[in-house]
């Protein structure tokens, strides 16, 4: 599942508030911030944007 673009352009990191990448597959879909080196999930098209649910890139 993808995230609309209008969701994505809203998106920064929890974490230093960077940009954020689509990462993975369609079936295993996360968002990268480069500058933490982490990944964050997507459950269910949702963005899962917390720093304790990241995981490494
Ligand atoms: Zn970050």
């Amino acid at each position: 599942m993808t995230i609309p673009e209008t969701i994505r352009r809203i998106l920064v990191c929890p974490r230093c508030h960077g940009a954020l990448v689509d990462e993975g597959d369609a079936a295993d879909v996360g968002l990268a911030c480069a500058t933490c080196a982490v990944v964050y999930p997507v459950r269910d098209g949702i963005p899962v944007l917390l720093v304790d649910q990241a995981r490494p890139r």
